[in-house]
């Protein structure tokens, strides 16, 4: 195994950063009130409107992706109207607690964690609900697994000109097709440590002219998180505050690479990726826990009798580092992430690890058997 050196990091983000972007890091810092800044400011905008197929606006704030999550709430809801999200996981309760906390009255369409969101019970609920000003969407669940039918979701709340549609896009732009302007998302949110493999600290939104023609007033407060004011001064080359200029340098080098292999490539290395994790956990008789799994993160079952959690440090003595679940999935799943830097190789090594763990922790089946399946699809490719 990877005994040498530091964890590898093969969880669904942070993930490893690539070498491109250590050296894009590492390189001086240069002043952000400068044209070389600006230059990078431009570049990195543009590009985000590609990876995000977005013609509007995209706007990159220091802050993980919940800060790109509440900042379009904060923008963008109306507080006196009902905020609707889409339930299934952590994440997807994520925009809830944002919009509780916010003061907006706000309705949560339940999903069974694990399940993929049905979009006729989208269609009821809004039916029901004429005062509904946003609804908010997970595209990819990552603490599931699960990947929602997202085009089905967008089209049923399209069906309203008046409603604004936010996406968290976290572990899905890149990773299969999301096309903000053909599905009518309004405001779509990314963050650095996913797709582009640079460390968590800034995410990115993608703001369509109808969010900004529905922009309630007066809306939520907000002063470090307006959006506004900030895609103003980012048409400039500027931003309205110090940015985390070694993170932007970061995400320049990302989208380089990223443009480089273009969308078409991305999301077929990321369909590889995600077949081969499953059929390696399959081969360690290990169930998928996802009703429709992604190709961003493979959250496996736990085998009945072994400790969940004794399981993920076991994979950690080994110099791995994958996921367990989260809130009530603790000790039930383990996921392993295969997104952004993260190859078919990486998904070889993990089940490597998880297989000998799985052993030493007293479950019969052959311990290679998950990697073996995992690399005859890396070679079939
Ligand atoms: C990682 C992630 C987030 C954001 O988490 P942060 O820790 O704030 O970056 C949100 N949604 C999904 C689906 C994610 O995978």
């Amino acid at each position: 195994m990877n005994e040498i050196g530091p964890p590898r990091l093969i969880c669904p983000g942070p993930v490893p950063v690539s070498e491109a972007v250590q050296r894009a890091m590492a390189a001086p810092m240069p002043h952000h009130r400068t044209p070389d800044f600006a230059a990078i400011v431009a570049q990195v905008r543009e590009d985000l409107r590609w990876l995000m197929q977005a013609e509007g606006e995209a706007v990159a704030l220091t802050g993980t992706g919940t800060t790109g999550m509440e900042a379009l709430v904060a923008n963008f809801v109306d507080p006196g109207g009902l905020f609707v999200s889409v339930g299934g996981g952590k994440f997807a309760e994520r925009w809830g607690q944002i919009a509780r906390a916010y003061g907006v009255p706000s309705l949560e369409l339940a999903v069974q964690w694990g399940r993929a969101a049905e979009p006729e019970a989208l269609a009821a609920l809004l039916d029901a609900h004429p005062e509904v000003k946003a609804v908010a969407l997970t595209a990819v669940e990552t603490s599931t697994g699960v990947v929602h039918p997202i085009e089905a979701l967008c089209a049923v709340v399209r069906r309203r000109d008046d409603v604004v549609l936010l996406v968290d896009g976290i572990t899905a732009v890149g990773v299969m097709p999301l096309p903000a302007d053909r599905l009518g998302i309004d405001g779509l949110v990314v963050g650095s440590q996913k797709i582009f493999a640079v460390p968590p600290g800034l995410c990115a939104v993608a703001i369509s002219p109808r969010a900004w023609r529905l922009q309630p007033s007066p809306g939520l407060p907000r002063f470090s998180l307006d959006l506004r004011r900030e895609a103003d001064k980012q048409a400039t080359g500027q931003t309205a505050f110090s940015p985390a200029i070694t993170l932007w340098m970061g995400m320049s080098a990302a989208l380089e690479g990223l443009r480089g292999e273009g969308l078409e490539g991305l999301w077929a290395r990321h369909a590889l990726a995600g077949r081969a994790a499953r059929a390696g956990g399959a081969a360690l008789g290990l169930g998928c826990f996802a009703e429709v799994p992604c190709d961003a993160v493979t959250a496996l079952l736990v085998p009945e009798g072994i400790d969940g959690q004794a399981l993920v440090r076991a994979v950690r003595d080994r110099g791995v580092v994958i996921s367990g679940g989260q809130d009530s999935l603790k000790g039930r799943i383990v996921r392993i992430g295969h997104l952004g830097s993260l190859t078919v190789e990486d998904v070889v090594m993990a089940l490597g690890a998880l297989g000998e763990s799985l052993a030493q922790l007293g479950w019969g089946v052959d311990p290679r058997a998950g990697a073996a399946a995992a690399s005859a699809i890396g070679a079939a490719r």
